[in-house]
């Protein structure tokens, strides 16, 4: 048997990156980018408040100041500005108006009773209005209709204070985001405030999924004796889905020779990985191996792989493209899709060496999970419970290959290494599963 590590380097070193290409930023999400993002313009563009309040000069906190304008965002600051003793309204977002570099919070402000529009009504701190209170276009106009309102900066603040400056999240010209980083949502999010419709992103991968049986049956007509329902390329599929990849469809292929050949030969031309499932045993009918390794020339490889599930497991690159030889078992292919497959077209998709693999987490296992010493690393199925800060993981369901259910129900594989199991208390090592 060979050691789950040694068959995943094996694999990682045939699983070359893609090239790259320019995509728009919402379809680039999974990707991961190819060359550095670099600011075109600053974000924020100009300075504004991070809060609700008072423009102010800091100089005049605390103190009574003269209420001269209003800045709701969106709003161009022109021709506003705020002189000693002043103070512009402001709301979370608006450009700063000249002359003031700081804010003090609506929170932190008491109307003055003798003031102007609004703050005659209000009843104490923290209630100058914003809601309920006069319009954004009876507010620009109270100064001028009702005369300055006078407001109570009860706190002092320092210069800068409740200020965003200009370029403090990205500053013009700096690197914001690597070469190799994930495209996600929050970088989707700065793509757009940066203005960049597309990045440049290493190729999704498409993979394609062939499984292998004659036994297998699609659909839910009646079954005859010997028959059983496919359940294998359905779950790959989605898999594949999951983690981000292009999933292609190649159907069920009859467990004939010549069949599987051009199957697997028209599939690794198509796509940038190949799964295939069953054929990997040591039956009569495990053509697939026995085509891999005509078709993969010297690449060709065929392990026992000293884990449980999953132990047998073919490989090879036909013409580049990787294929994955699964095993038939159901749970087997999940598991090895999780082991060999998923890492594997990461790294065909630019993902770097650590972030290949799924979380590891350190559990307690309350129950212990218990195994004989078989030489295997076991990947138990567990699910995982939080107590408090600890996270807690006990054995589901049956622990069989073809179990499909307690793997459906499994929120992690917990390494269980060879010996006598995890001691009821003991801690544990688990891969979280999405
Ligand atoms: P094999 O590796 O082809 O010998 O298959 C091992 C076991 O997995 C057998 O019991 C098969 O019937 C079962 N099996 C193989 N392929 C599938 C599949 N696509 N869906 C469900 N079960 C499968
Ligand atoms: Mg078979």
């Amino acid at each position: 048997m060979t050691p789950l590590e040694d068959v995943q380097r094996l694999v990682l070193a045939a699983c070359t990156p893609l090239e790259a290409v320019e995509v728009a930023a919402a379809d680039a999400v999974g990707c991961t980018l190819a060359v550095e993002v670099v600011a075109g313009e600053a974000v924020p563009p100009w300075p504004n408040t991070a809060m609700d309040g008072i423009a102010v000069r800091a100089a005049d906190t605390p103190g009574r100041l003269r209420v001269v304008g209003y800045l709701p965002a969106g709003v161009d600051p022109a021709g506003v500005s705020v002189g000693p003793g002043e103070a512009v309204r402001i709301m979370t977002g608006a450009p700063m108006p000249a002359g003031a570099d700081a804010v003090v919070p609506v929170e932190d402000l008491a109307p003055f009773p003798a003031g102007g529009a609004g703050l005659a009504d209000a009843d104490g701190p923290g209630d100058l209005p914003v809601a309920g209170a006069p319009g954004r276009a009876e507010l620009a106009t109270a100064g001028a209709a009702a005369g300055p309102e006078e407001v109570q900066a009860l706190i002092g603040v320092e210069p800068g204070q409740h200020v965003r400056p200009a370029g403090g999240d990205a500053a013009i010209g700096t690197v914001v985001l690597a070469a190799g980083a994930e495209v996600t949502p929050a970088v989707v999010g700065v793509l757009a405030s940066l203005g960049q419709a597309t990045c440049t992103v290493v190729r999704r991968a498409r993979v394609g999924v062939l499984s292998t049986g004659d036994e297998l049956v699609e659909g839910g007509g009646p079954l005859r004796a010997g028959q059983i329902r496919e359940s294998n390329r359905p779950a790959l599929l989605a898999s594949v889905t999951a983690a981000g990849f292009t999933a292609v469809d190649l159907g069920i292929v009859r467990d004939e020779e010549a069949a599987i050949r051009s199957a697997i030969e028209g599939a690794a031309a198509a796509c940038d990985a190949v799964l295939t499932t069953g054929g990997v045993s040591m039956g009569d009918a495990d053509y697939v191996k026995v085509v891999l390794d005509q078709l993969s020339g010297g690449s060709f490889r065929w392990f026992q792989v000293a884990i449980r599930p999953a132990k047998p497991f073919a490989f090879g690159t036909v013409g580049g493209t990787p294929v994955f030889g699964l095993p038939g078992n159901p749970v087997s292919c999940l598991v090895s899709f999780e082991m060999f497959a998923r890492p594997g077209i990461r790294r065909r998709m630019g993902f770097d060496p650590e972030r290949l693999w799924r979380p590891l987490v350190g559990a307690v296992a309350p129950g212990g999970l218990p195994r004989r010493p078989d030489g295997k690393l076991h990947l138990v199925r567990v699910g995982v419970e939080r107590d408090g800060s600890a996270l807690h993981v006990r054995e589901r369901g049956s622990q069989a290959s073809n179990a499909l259910t307690a793997m459906a129900t499994a929120d992690a594989l917990a390494l269980v290494p060879d010996g006598d199991g995890i001691p009821p208390g003991g801690s544990v090592s688990c891969w979280l599963l999405g």
